[in-house]
């Protein structure tokens, strides 16, 4: 009702499921296929066949928050190794509350009060686990969650999408829905992008897909075409449809277990104008959910035509020296200075090799001063800046930046004393190294000194 409040007419009741019949239909087409057809993952595997509800909540839970932003196929080990270690929410808030109670009381992240260079173990284990995944701050969230469940809610999940939401951090609308559905049964639907994407194409909604008034109106369609026996199984043939049917750039219409139902593929198959009035007829009228004027259907393009982005905002770019202090280990082996990163901001907690944003702009002789400049205060004795040797530039695209590290490396004779006043910071071997919580993007500038 919102979307429509001051639009102009005529109202989008083409793109509406609006016959009862054609839902049930719909409905029983869709689950057929997904008993068929579902691929075997190790969280469903676990909902299907562990009684406990909780249970069945915090794995599904564990594995909606990796499968943000990232494919299936990389979440599965991730996974796998995350349940390993703490099988349950209990484990995790457990493992959560006993590093705060042996800590320095500086909760939630207590370090180990005999050095303050050391990290937070559990941050630790955390990040560990999670590098590679991206987006680092889920993994400390789900652990800040789960800690509440068992501290402050007396151990109980809450059990409806709406509580869910709004008691735990870091679950947001579609994560509590999808919680909800699967392990306890709530109808309620859930929009994530797939699902966009399916439901555009079934009612060849064109309008821009990220805006607010869009989202709503599609999770309004979700919850009215959730089935009420067995909304969890429904939410993810929904999202499996659009994962392994109807894909972004050559969906498989031929094979869809709901094509008689999607308006985009009828408009594709009988083009214009249609055996009955159809959905493009509402675009003339100015329709809120139609393709703007500006951009029709294409008829190259079917029913990619749908869904509809605006145009993606361009990444910020950004500029890091970045510098690889080495000394020799007690063996002779290279050991490499690597700092910690903010608890919060862009990869927060990770460790990296001492690092410092550039202006636009800076020559390269001054760039080496601010590095220098930097690096004394991590290591509390002046850096000379033509000592710095100039590896390279090594690119690194995060979804909303990009993100150019220049590189530089400092080998070190000697011992060097690290300032205890600075952030946590550590001497670690090649081994070491791969083992911490670093990002991809370190790997990759310590890669490039090697070259
Ligand atoms: Fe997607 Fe094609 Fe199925 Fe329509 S018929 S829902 S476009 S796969």
């Amino acid at each position: 009702a919102a979307l429509l409040a001051g639009a102009p007419a005529p109202p989008p009741t083409r793109h509406l499921f609006s016959d009862p019949a054609e839902i049930e239909a719909l409905r029983g087409h869709l689950l057929t296929w997904y008993d068929r057809c579902k691929r075997d993952l190790p969280w469903r595997t676990l909902a299907a066949t562990e009684p406990d509800a909780d249970r069945r909540a915090y794995a599904v839970w564990v594995s909606e928050i990796m499968l943000q932003q990232t494919q299936v196929a990389t979440v599965i080990d991730y996974y796998n190794r995350w349940m390993q270690k703490w099988p349950t929410l209990q484990a995790l808030a457990q493992a959560s509350l006993e590093v705060s109670i042996a800590g320095t009381g500086c909760c939630p992240c207590p370090r180990d009060s005999s050095s303050n260079t050391a990290p937070c173990l559990l941050e630790q284990e955390v990040n560990e686990l999670w590098a590679g995944l991206g987006y680092y701050s889920r993994g400390k969230r789900l652990q800040e969650a789960a800690r509440k469940v068992v501290s402050e809610l007396a151990g109980q999940m809450p059990r409806t999408a709406e509580d869910l939401q709004k008691l735990l951090p870091g679950v947001g609308r579609y994560t509590a829905g999808a919680i909800a559905s699967i392990s306890y049964g709530q109808a309620t639907g859930v929009v994530d992008g797939n699902v966009i994407r399916v439901l555009c194409r079934l009612r060849c909604i064109g309008a821009d897909s990220s805006s607010p008034a869009i989202i709503d109106w599609l999770w309004d369609m979700a919850n009215a075409l959730v089935d009420r026996s067995r909304p969890g199984d429904f939410n993810q043939a929904l999202m499996e449809l659009g994962a392994t049917v109807c894909v972004p750039k050559a969906p498989l219409c031929g094979e869809c277990p709901v094509k008689q139902h999607c308006r985009a593929r009828r408009r594709k198959l009988f083009g214009k104008p249609t055996p009955v009035p159809d959905v493009e007829d509402c675009g003339v009228g100015g329709c809120p959910l139609c393709p703007p004027a500006a951009e029709p259907w294409d008829s190259s393009l079917g029913v990619t035509n749908f869904p509809r982005k605006a145009a993606k905002k361009q990444p910020r770019v950004m500029r890091t020296a970045t510098c690889v202090l080495e000394r020799r280990g007690c063996h002779g082996a290279p050991e490499y200075l690597i700092v910690q990163r903010p608890s919060s901001g862009l990869l927060a907690g990770l460790w990296e090799f001492p690092s410092l944003p550039l202006a636009q702009g800076l020559q390269e002789e001054k760039q080496r001063e601010v590095l220098a400049d930097h690096l004394q205060a991590w290591m509390g004795r002046p850096v000379v800046a033509r000592g710095l040797r100039y590896i390279g530039e090594v690119v690194h695209i995060f979804s909303h930046i990009h993100q150019t590290y220049v590189v530089y490396s400092l080998p070190l004779d000697g011992d060097v004393t690290l300032d205890p006043a600075s952030s946590p910071s550590r001497w670690v071997t090649e081994e070491e190294f791969h083992a911490s919580a670093v990002s991809t993007a370190m790997k990759k500038v310590l890669g490039a000194t090697w070259t």
